[in-house]
């Protein structure tokens, strides 16, 4: 049996590192906003090359409250793909806002930079790129513009600790940008929590009140805020998986390597590909057929687990009915959604299990 993911290996690795840092953690007895949140800021706005990292409870806040610093709200136009993970187009609802989707390119899954212009209207705040599977959006084209247009760039990296785009990290490619550390993301706690990082000193300090009440003094509150804070025992944990980052991304995109290099003869299957100047971090290995439905099918019945990411788009779902799109509205998307199959990801992924995989993908295709 070959699961889809597998955490055994990370915590053989670090857990007694873990446990030590609970214990720690729980012998200081200081469980919100202390030192490690404060250490964890330090070292992740450091290692993703930006000035500020402010820790959050979710990625989900983490966009919602980049956007509501930035005075985003009822009235305004947020630009999102047409595919992603629901949460991109829910933060936009959740200051008021409307999303507007464009469609994604065929091939990278990310926002295609040519079909932005058309979109655009007064009301246009932003844009929010998500390097959707761990490959950085085309951020030069949807800088230029951005700036053109003067709106906010807002990353979605939540997929993509630690890809580069050219000489810089992804968190460091736009205005501020929300990661996730949901526990099976690249850089992953031991339950929820989230970051925003930026350049911006006034953003960061909005971001930083926001998430606390909307208090930087205590029991003196400035404006509405909410409670969403990445606690002291996760910010512990982040800290002792950080340093591993890059080796385990290194080990992602080896294994993806080797699938494409096994999977490359195969004309029905559309592989990922990796624009030059950027990297990809390999959150998911993601491939596309038109017999996506048989072929999970068939790896299925020979013991490997795939996934779909993901199976309904957001314009489709019924949380977004009311924006009135309909099935045809964004084909790019659609096809994508019918089409895409994740085949099993994690990086201490044995090479065996990889070369077993193709195999069974091979053989799909071979009686077809
Ligand atoms: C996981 C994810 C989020 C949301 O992060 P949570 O921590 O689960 O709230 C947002 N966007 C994308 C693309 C994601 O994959």
């Amino acid at each position: 049996m070959i699961p889809f993911f597998d955490f055994s290996e990370v915590h053989r690795e670090l857990g007694q590192s873990l446990t030590a840092t609970f214990e720690e953690v729980m012998s200081r007895g200081h469980l919100i906003m202390g030192r490690e949140l404060e250490a964890f800021e330090d070292e992740f706005a450091q290692y993703c090359g930006s000035k500020y990292c402010i820790g959050v409870g979710n990625g989900l806040d983490a966009l919602a409250l980049s956007l509501r610093a930035r005075g985003i709200g009822p009235g305004d136009e947020v630009i999102v793909p047409s595919q992603t993970f629901i949460a991109t187009w829910l933060a936009v609802s959740m200051v008021g806002a409307t999303p507007i989707p464009v469609e994604i390119d065929a091939s990278t899954y990310t926002l295609d930079p040519l079909r932005i212009e058309e979109k655009l209207s007064p009301r246009t705040a932003a844009i929010i790129p998500v390097h959707l599977y761990g490959l950085p959006a085309n951020m030069s084209a949807i800088r230029q513009l951005a700036d053109t247009n003067k709106l906010f760039v807002l990353e979605d990296a939540a997929q993509s600790h630690g890809a580069m785009y050219g000489d810089k990290r992804c968190g460091a490619l736009g205005d501020a940008a929300a990661f996730s550390f949901y526990p099976t993301k690249n850089l992953g706690a031991m339950g929820d929590g989230g970051a925003v990082v930026t350049d911006d000193r006034t953003l960061a300090d909005k971001i930083r009140m926001l998430r606390n009440y909307g208090s930087s003094v205590k029991y003196v509150h400035e404006t509405v805020g909410v409670n969403t804070r990445l606690d002291e025992l996760q910010a512990a944990f982040l800290r002792k998986k950080l340093p591993l980052l890059d080796d385990w991304n290194a080990k992602r995109a080896a294994i993806a390597k080797r699938y494409s290099e096994a999977l490359a003869s195969l004309d029905e299957l559309v592989l990922p590909t990796i624009p030059t100047g950027r990297t990809h971090v390999f959150h998911l290995y993601v491939i596309r057929s038109k017999h996506r439905r048989a072929l999970a099918q068939r790896l299925q019945d020979r013991g490997v687990s795939t996934a779909v990411h993901y199976p309904i788009p957001p314009h489709l779902q019924a949380a977004f009915s009311g924006l009135g799109y309909v099935k045809g509205s964004l084909p790019v998307a659609e096809a994508a959604s019918e089409e895409s199959l994740s085949l099993p990801m994690w990086p201490h992924m044995p090479f065996e299990f990889v070369d077993a995989v193709a195999h069974y993908v091979q053989q799909f295709f071979a009686k077809a």
